[in-house]
């Protein structure tokens, strides 16, 4: 199916205080010119020197997410204009961040990736770790950097409980994240093979891929 109607379709089956993030890494220009013409306005990259790419070449309005595993000395590329930075997993990358930031005048909003999956490739923070990042103290350093939320990603497994039981945890570190930064809104969790468990576990922020360009082709 064409990417618009595949977008279109998704849209519709999805509650609206989900946001979709289209994942564009890999795709041309033009499948995300087509994404754009239907209305899509916020895409996704897993690589910095690709997403700058696109951002020099393509309409101003798109917000740029960057929802990859991030190398600290790339942050400087893309401080000027990355709208939300989901895969944060260190403090010593929030804090490259926040320098970068400060040098463009801006706050950048991040989510804190949280390890949530089995396999032990995926990044992020254990819920101990979450609890010590997110102090009073820590956080008023960081002048340029927003913590809006939480990241994660689950098992790639067709075990739907398995999916289930990891967004549940999720949401619980994300509650409890709340409770001490009341101003957070976005959990980010859920792809293309597990978006509609996502959001019935509570995601307001889903992030798909190959649903809506089809499936990647890395030679
Ligand atoms: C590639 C990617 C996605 C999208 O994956 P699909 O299965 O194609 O929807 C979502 N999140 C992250 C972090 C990714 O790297």
């Amino acid at each position: 199916m064409p990417i618009k109607d595949n977008l279109i379709k998704i849209k519709e089956s999805i509650p609206s205080h989900v946001t979709l993030v289209a994942v564009s890494k890999t795709k041309p220009l033009e499948d995300i010119m087509e994404a754009y013409e239907a209305g899509q306005r916020i895409f996704g990259e897993n690589k910095i020197q690709e997403m700058t790419q696109k951002w020099e070449k393509l309409p101003k309005d798109i917000q740029w997410h960057m929802i990859g595993h991030i190398q600290r000395n790339k942050v400087k590329y893309m401080a000027e204009y990355v709208s939300l930075i989901h895969g944060v997993d260190s403090l010593k990358l929030l804090t490259e961040i926040n320098k970068q930031a400060k040098k463009y005048d801006r706050v950048i909003p991040c989510l804190l990736q949280i390890h949530i999956a089995e396999e032990t490739t995926k990044f992020g923070f254990d819920a101990s770790e979450l609890e010590h990042i997110i102090t009073p103290s820590t956080l008023a350093q960081l002048t340029h950097v927003k913590i809006v939320g939480l990241m994660g990603m689950a098992t790639f497994t067709q075990d739907t409980q398995q999916i289930r039981k990891e967004f549940k945890h999720l949401r619980s570190l994300y509650e409890k994240a709340k409770n001490k930064l009341p101003y957070i809104s976005i959990l980010s969790m859920g792809m293309s093979g597990d978006y509609k468990i996502a959001i019935e576990e509570g995601s307001s922020m889903i992030r798909v891929g190959s649903s809506i360009f089809g499936a990647r082709n890395y030679h």
